[in-house]
């Protein structure tokens, strides 16, 4: 990784650095986690990646896997719902890190809009608002089905 280049992958700011001897810390800038990866295609080069976007992007094979299952026959009505709660769950917690740390930085991205000061702060407040609600879906479901 070129130190100098080094760009934080959610909010696009230029970072001093990794200054970090562990492969994973939050961004100085925008506060939302990041994680050291090896590049796939360049030798000795470290790629930034924003963990929050990674998990929601793991998320979606997860639950479209559990989908055709149950399409399937492979899983019953109260496995498939549990598998859909928890990525309700997950889904939240990954909205209310995002909102929360949006709330505390003023920096905020929509898809791959970076937004800061009043705008962000209102689209953080819908997301760690919208982020609850997935939340207390997803435990009411767990809770209902266990
Ligand atoms: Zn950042």
């Amino acid at each position: 990784m070129n130190e100098r280049q080094a760009k934080c992958p959610f909010c696009r700011q230029f970072m001093t650095g990794w200054r970090s001897r562990y492969p994973a810390k939050a961004c100085d800038q925008c506060d939302r986690p990041l994680f050291l990866m090896p590049s796939i295609f360049k030798r000795d080069h470290l790629a930034i990646l924003s963990a929050l976007d990674i998990a929601k992007v793991l998320m979606l094979p997860i639950v479209t896997g559990a989908t055709i299952s149950f399409g399937l026959g492979g899983l019953t009505p109260s496995e498939f719902a549990a598998v859909v709660a928890s990525a309700l769950l997950m889904w939240g917690l990954i909205d209310v890190w995002d909102g929360t740390a949006g709330l505390k930085t003023g920096i905020d991205r929509v898809k791959k809009q970076v937004q800061k000061g009043g705008k962000a702060r209102k689209t953080s407040v819908a997301k760690t608002i919208f982020g609850f609600s997935s939340v207390l879906l997803g435990a009411l479901g767990l809770l209902l089905i266990i």
